[in-house]
């Protein structure tokens, strides 16, 4: 590795790569960083929070913009928002929370910047009444591969709005977002648990408490079979009114100090989540949790996994995936069961399987999400075997007309990404019209041969 090299790697941990990393603290110094005389492509990269390679440019370079991150302003009569692209999810919340605002909507990690956020356009737990993140966009300001800076919107330049949206660094480098924040009347959410016996039971309590819960997420365990397939604690929720907190927080309803988080210290040598410590681990989670309501905190609710840096370390160093599969609505009983039939099949263990609704996509041309569902599983990662069981996976999307999120792929290849983004062709002309020598690449688009 030559100076200024780094190796570099999605949050699973796998493929590495090795890119030559320059960190702007400064728009002027990120727009420099554009520069063709630097030579060489380029992919724009926050917090490293995309599980795959969309992150990485394998011996190419990579501008990581966290440091871009100041806000510019804020409306407090709208919520409109307007701050650089790396502004951290966790820096807003800090914020603006105790002010009673929050995100509209929000991925499972506050580790996130803004930049990452458009890019992949992210959907938290309430898809499907509020759809992705780029909803809530009003202007991205990007930087185009000539140098020059466009403010983008669906009435300027709708075009590169909508490829920018979703899609994954590929056609500038956003500088800054500006979008809503929504008020909320606490830091705390009322949520129902339900345990569910199977598949069927957890998809009728979905279709029974969606339209009543502003969020809704299940935990599934991927280690039951047989009649107990798809069994899950679902949790649906909604924010909670200051009257319904706990006395001491009624006179203080957004004072919430985050919890001091823990830190995963060292990387084992192999993974600690062999089936077996994740059948015990799933037994435990599931009956320890009965059906219910109780008052909970934000952080808790969304951010369950931020109490604990880099626990990615656990799965050792060959890394993990995460498979982020989306069924519509009309194919996913049948597709879910499928995928699960062959998750516990192969004896892939993953303790972390999480299944939400989805609602109407927002236009993005690499838009995700449709209405139906989507299931994430992290899976321990063996080269052969689970490049042979994501082959698989991927023949069962295919034939439910479901696809995988690009902010989770670390596996696809260019034949099944194109089956599933029909898209793709549309988002190839505005990135040509734009950048029309592939100036902004990245290690996951060239595998999925977007050039
Ligand atoms: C624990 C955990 C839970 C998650 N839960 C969810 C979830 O519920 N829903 C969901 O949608 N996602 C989820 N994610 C994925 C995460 O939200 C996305 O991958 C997000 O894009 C990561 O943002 P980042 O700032 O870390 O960007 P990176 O991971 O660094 O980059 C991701 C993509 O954004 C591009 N990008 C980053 N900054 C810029 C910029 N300034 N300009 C242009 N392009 C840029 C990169 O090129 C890359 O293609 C989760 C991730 C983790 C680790």
């Amino acid at each position: 590795m030559s100076a200024g090299e780094r190796s570099l790697a999605g949050w699973g941990r796998q493929p590495r790569t090795v890119g030559s990393v320059s960190e702007p603290t400064t728009l002027a110094v990120a727009r420099e960083s554009i520069a063709p005389a630097h030579g060489g492509s380029l992919i724009p990269r926050g917090l490293g929070r995309a599980y795959g390679d969309s992150a990485c440019n394998d011996h190419g370079r990579v501008v990581v913009c966290e440091r871009l991150d100041r806000f510019r302003s804020f409306d407090p009569r709208t919520g409109l928002l307007e701050a650089e692209a790396g502004t951290s999810l966790d820096a807003i919340i800090r914020t603006f929370l105790p002010r009673g605002w929050f995100l509209p909507t929000t991925p499972g990690t506050r580790q996130v910047t803004l930049g990452g956020a458009v890019a992949a356009d992210v959907h938290g737990k309430n898809h499907h009444h509020r759809g992705s993140f780029g909803g809530f966009v009003d202007v991205i300001e990007l930087c185009l591969a000539d140098g020059s800076v466009v403010r983008c919107s669906r009435d300027q330049h709708p075009d590169l709005f909508f490829a920018t949206l979703g899609g994954m660094g590929l056609t500038g480098l956003i500088l800054a977002v500006t979008f809503r924040l929504v008020p909320v009347p606490s830091a705390w959410v009322n949520v129902d648990y339900r345990r569910t016996r199977d598949l069927e039971h957890t998809l009728a309590t979905f279709a029974e408490h969606d339209a009543r819960y502003e969020h809704s997420v299940a935990w599934i365990d991927c280690m039951a079979r047989g009649r107990r397939l798809g069994r899950s604690i679902a949790m649906h929720g909604s924010e909670a009114a200051a009257s319904d907190l706990p006395v001491p927080w009624r006179g203080r309803p957004w004072d919430l100090s985050v919890r001091r988080a823990h830190t995963f210290p060292f990387t084992p040598p192999c993974s600690l989540l062999s089936p077996t410590t994740v059948r015990i681990f799933n037994e435990l989670f599931y009956h320890s949790h009965g059906s219910g309501r109780r008052v909970v905190d934000i952080h808790s609710y969304f951010y369950p996994l931020d109490g604990i840096h880099h626990w990615n370390r656990m799965y050792g160093p060959s890394g993990f995936i995460q498979y982020q599969a989306f069924f519509p609505r009309e194919s996913s009983h049948a597709g879910l069961r499928r995928l699960l039939g062959e998750i516990v099949r192969s004896g892939a263990a993953s303790f972390l399987a999480v299944l939400k609704s989805c609602g109407p996509a927002d236009g993005a041309l690499l838009s995700y999400l449709e209405p139906g569902h989507t299931l994430a599983l992290d899976i321990p990662y063996a080269r052969g075997t689970i490049d042979d069981l994501c082959h698989r996976l991927d023949r069962i999307l295919l034939d439910h007309g479901g696809r995988l999120y690009l902010a989770k792929d670390a596996m696809m290849g260019p034949t099944t990404f194109r089956a599933m983004y029909p898209r793709l062709p549309e988002f190839l002309t505005v990135k040509r019209r734009y950048d029309p020598n592939h100036l902004f690449s990245s290690s996951q688009s060239r595998r999925l041969g977007i050039e």
